[in-house]
């Protein structure tokens, strides 16, 4: 079965319909650098299965935003990325370390293949440096990566996402917590003295498990084994927020799927027309997304489903990773995208 029937089979719909909104990365073509309006919106809603701690880089207390006249909690589309990014990697080692010589002949490399998110900083020393993103995977591909001194261009996320904002307010839906210092979480909030640490307790806001968020992902001009990886990246991610050792367990569910040449509708859109907010049922919550994207239906191409996050774990899981068939070809779609860019800067010279 080939990767654009395998889509067929998990969204049910007849592969000519959506065909139009992919790009064609199965040979070096330089029209593939430039977005030509192929667009994937995905619609998510994200249950807290633990308790989440989220907040700003560097702040203490929960990400909160103001809808209407309450507040509710929010996870920024960077804090999600970064977990479907982590969770892609884990897939695309995985698949390495079991394919290593056929994945070194599409790289056209002999060379261990290595990609990470360590962060780095102009600071460190120059070893620190090289560990980061390798810039030629799918995964850096897909989700952009800044130029290394030895590159020769930056390249944009074709994954972009708004808000995903908690169905219930803060008074709902945020539980304030003591814990003693001596807990692993405290690391964060120690104050680091002569080699001591002060305060014994300390308050934490966190998001209460059960909790709903809705939002979207929007995948821009992807290929099919592209969608597919990223698809199956975002319905395994397990884990959001910080201190992911004891908190942040999440289930990611996919409600519904429009394709369209631009971004349709989003979470914001979801939480104030779809009649969702303070609800608290999952099924019932992707039961009314459904029903108000429905509006959308006459001038897009519209999937809805009970989970569509299930289907794509169901349909591509083979010996308990992903199918190696979507591995391959979004590696040699990563290889071909990569050249047909190449050739689009020469030529701009
Ligand atoms: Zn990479």
């Amino acid at each position: 079965m080939s990767l654009n029937e395998k889509i067929g089979k998990i969204l049910g719909i007849e592969e000519e319909k959506i065909s139009p909104f992919f790009a064609d990365l199965s040979d070096v073509k330089k029209e593939n650098a430039v977005p030509r309006g192929r667009v994937i919106n995905v619609f998510v809603t994200i249950q807290a299965e633990g308790e989440l701690i989220i907040r700003h880089e560097g702040g203490e207390d929960i990400t909160l935003a103001t809808v209407g006249d309450k507040k509710y909690p929010i996870i920024l589309h960077e804090k999600l990325t970064s977990s479907m990014r982590r969770k892609m990697l884990e897939l695309l080692r995985r698949d390495y370390s079991a394919n290593k010589e056929e994945i070194n002949k599409i790289r056209g490399k002999n060379d261990d293949w290595d990609c990470s998110l360590r962060p780095f900083s102009s600071t460190k020393k120059e070893e620190e440096r090289m560990g980061g993103l390798c810039g030629e995977c799918p995964n850096c591909m897909e989700f952009g990566f800044a130029v290394k001194e030895e590159g020769s261009f930056n390249l944009k996320s074709r994954i972009e996402g708004d808000l995903h904002i908690a169905t219930e307010p803060e008074q709902k839906s945020v539980v304030v917590r003591t814990f003693n210092a001596v807990d692993e979480v405290t690391k964060t909030t120690f104050i680091q003295g002569e080699g001591e640490r002060t305060g014994a307790l300390f308050r934490l806001s966190l998001v209460r498990e059960g909790t709903i968020f809705v939002g979207k992902v929007v995948m821009k001009d992807v290929s099919p084994a592209e969608f597919l990886l990223s698809l199956y990246s975002l319905a395994s991610t397990s884990r959001v927020g910080a201190v992911t050792s004891d908190f942040g367990k999440i289930s990611v569910h996919i409600p519904a799927i429009i394709f369209s040449s631009y971004e349709v509708s989003s979470g914001y859109d979801l939480h104030r027309r779809a009649g969702i907010e303070g609800l608290n049922n999952l099924d019932e919550i992707n039961r009314k997304i459904n029903s108000y994207l429905d509006g959308f239906k006459k001038n897009h191409v519209l999937i809805t489903s009970d989970d569509i996050a299930k289907k794509v774990l169901d349909e591509l899981t083979v010996n308990g990773t992903i199918s190696h068939d979507v591995v391959k070809e979004a590696w040699m779609n990563g290889v071909n995208f990569r050249k047909g860019i190449k050739l689009f800067i020469r030529e701009k010279k």
